[in-house]
């Protein structure tokens, strides 16, 4: 077993800013010798340190399903993939700007606009440059934008548009990259990055664990994103989705998935650290520790496929002692959702993975 000065100077190293070691960060993945309890405390001092016991809401909004012409393996959207997703062109103004209110009410800090393919048109630029004037104008809420590669003219619109953050996976290595897509390059993204903080833009940038990747890739990644100084990583773990090439759940323990959160927690020490994707399939009864190292999760499911109810997800926070950083007390949130809650569900309510539109465009009803 590992004496405490391991997991003491993970800490010290970490709060310092200084990246731990190629040998340490193996440890904290995949060491027999590393307790999990005593890891996670270790990752905790960490968060409480720079993020304290908040935790940041995000909710997602895909603006437009389907319809891309990539194969990034993982990507129910992407053009090779047969899962049966409720495709549909982009959404209007109004229907984006409701659902960025509806948002705001449920407690989320930040709003995520998603836009499948490739990359944005300069048209597509501006429109969405827009559509940012107006969310905030109109609510206290912070802006993030997923439009697949931008180049640095497209990121400097969004930012004087407003945008807080734009989103641009990295999702694995360099060298795991050619396994899980052939139409653009690991470098394609971290050029859009750079556009990004060229623009003065924070970066959210994450990964997908459980796509055949060694554990050097996971830390290959986390590295990459600390050299990127990313404001904030989404960590998901593969859902993986009937009809995708990558269609197999990965045997991801929930202890891996904790060690996970914690690296990327002890190497990007000030970073908004997500449990995002995946939490509730790979996490199972341990997901409230994922809260440990990370400070943030996304509320309502993810692109395509539906969460946790946000009742317990509220409830799982308070439970554990933690708050949320809403104009909204989480008591008040709570409620809410547990009087929703009681009234009938929905006529023929799915327990498919996938979302169904009502899911995906709740202001159509
Ligand atoms: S570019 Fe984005 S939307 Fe298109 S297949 Fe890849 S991940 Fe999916």
């Amino acid at each position: 077993m590992m004496n405490q000065n391991f997991y003491k100077q993970l800490t010290d190293k970490s709060i310092a800013g200084e990246a731990l070691s190629q040998e340490e960060a193996r440890d904290v993945l995949v060491s027999k010798d590393v307790e999990l309890l005593t890891l996670l405390d270790a990752a905790f001092t960490v968060r409480k340190k720079f993020r304290g016991k908040e935790v940041d809401i995000h909710i997602l909004n895909n603006a437009q399903n389907g319809y891309c012409p990539e194969d990034c393996n993982y990507c129910p959207q992407s053009k090779p993939s047969e899962a049966k997703i409720e495709e549909y062109p982009l959404k209007s103004d109004q229907e984006i700007l409701a659902e960025a209110e509806s948002a705001h009410k449920r407690g989320a800090h930040r709003y995520c606009m998603v836009f499948a393919g490739r990359g944005p048109s300069r048209k597509r630029v501006e429109h969405v440059a827009q559509l940012i004037r107006s969310i905030k104008s109109q609510y206290p809420i912070e802006v993030c934008v997923s439009a697949g590669l931008v180049d640095q003219e497209g990121a400097k619109i969004l930012k004087e548009a407003g945008l807080d953050r734009l989103n641009h996976n990295l999702n694995t290595s360099k060298q795991h990259y050619p396994k899980v897509c052939s139409t653009h390059t690991f470098d394609d993204r971290v050029n859009t990055l750079q556009a990004a903080r060229k623009a003065g833009l924070q970066v959210c940038s994450g990964v997908i664990v459980g796509m055949g990747e060694e554990p050097s890739d996971v830390i290959d990644v986390a590295q990459t994103l600390r050299s990127m100084q990313a404001a904030s990583i989404p960590v998901n773990f593969l859902i993986p989705i009937e009809g995708n090439i990558l269609d197999k759940k990965a045997l991801l323990s929930p202890e891996y998935c904790l060690r996970v959160l914690c690296l990327f927690r002890f190497l990007n020490p000030q970073s908004d650290i997500r449990a995002a994707a995946g939490r509730e399939m790979h996490l199972r009864g341990m997901e409230v520790m994922s809260l440990y190292p990370a400070n943030s999760l996304f509320l309502d499911g993810y692109l395509n496929v539906k969460g946790e109810e946000r009742r317990s997800t509220l409830q799982m926070i308070k439970d554990a002692g933690f708050t949320i950083r809403s104009e909204y007390p989480l008591d008040d949130l709570i409620q809410k959702e547990t009087v929703q809650s009681s009234t009938p569900q929905r006529d023929g309510a799915t327990k498919s993975l996938l979302k169904d539109i009502q899911d995906l465009r709740p202001q159509l009803q």
